[in-house]
């Protein structure tokens, strides 16, 4: 049966005042898929990702998440996505269970169970017993395993990480990938932003390519090399 795709995005366009980020992106991410958003710096990876988290206003184009437009149906398109961001725009002031049980209520959560979500969410990145620490005073690497939790406290259909392995450790990269590759499996759709192939490689079942604002290539990570993509490769690492 034809299930509802998790992303279906028709000429997308984003311009900033002289700056052209998104120009005409179209992409389809199937349900249950493994999707890679592959690019260099300023290539519209995060625009297009606020975007669908109702952060930016499109210029353009429509985006549609589980068939709810992002605009009209903002709401709906917004409950389905869990976004692990770049950037550390969290609560500082409070132990980090409470700042999720807050989220788990904020979403509709009853309280009861937004404490026995968060201790969850929080064994399931490896950081429970930091349970009662302010964010501020967790290590970068247990600050990346937070935003992680704080991303699935929802149990989302679609989960975004943005650029997940920017700056971290093997050993952090390794649980990281090993804990996203179970909740793919067990049915979350994945859009995963990154500079490096090798990532995309080893967990994107597609990749697509964007460059300048506009998609170049929609593949397989094996096609892409294939088709000697590992000049691309080279061209798109920082
Ligand atoms: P990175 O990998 O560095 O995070 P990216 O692929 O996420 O890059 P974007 O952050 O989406 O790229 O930026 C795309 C383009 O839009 C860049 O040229 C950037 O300078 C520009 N841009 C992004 N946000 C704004 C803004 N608020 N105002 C003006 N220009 C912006």
């Amino acid at each position: 049966s034809q299930s509802t795709p998790a992303l279906e995005i028709q000429d997308l366009k984003k311009e900033y005042e002289d700056v052209t980020a998104l120009d005409g992106v179209s992409l389809t991410v199937p349900e249950g898929s493994f999707f890679g958003l592959l690019g260099p710096n300023g290539a519209g990876k995060t625009t297009f990702i606020n975007i669908l988290v109702g952060l930016v206003r499109k210029s353009g184009g429509t985006a549609r998440v589980f068939g709810h437009d992002v605009e009209a149906d903002y709401q709906d398109a917004r409950n389905a996505i869990g976004l692990a961001p770049q950037e550390f725009n969290v609560d500082r002031f409070f132990p980090i269970r409470e700042v999720l049980e807050h989220k788990a209520g904020y979403h509709g959560i009853p309280a009861d169970e937004a404490r026995e979500r968060a201790d969850e969410v929080l064994k399931q990145v490896g950081i429970y017993d930091k349970r009662d620490t302010r964010f501020d005073w967790l290590s970068g690497g247990m600050k990346r395993r937070f935003l992680l939790a704080r991303a699935l406290i929802t149990d989302p259909d679609l989960l975004i990480l943005d650029e997940p392995s920017a700056g971290v450790d093997v050993q952090l990269r390794r649980d990281l990938w090993d804990l996203v590759t179970e909740l793919n499996e067990q049915g979350t759709t994945i859009l995963l932003t990154t500079h490096y192939i090798e990532e995309a490689e080893r967990l994107c079942d597609e990749v697509a390519i964007l460059d300048s604002g506009s998609v170049r290539a929609v593949a397989t990570p094996e096609e892409l090399k294939g088709r000697g993509a590992d000049r691309i490769v080279v061209e798109l690492r920082d």
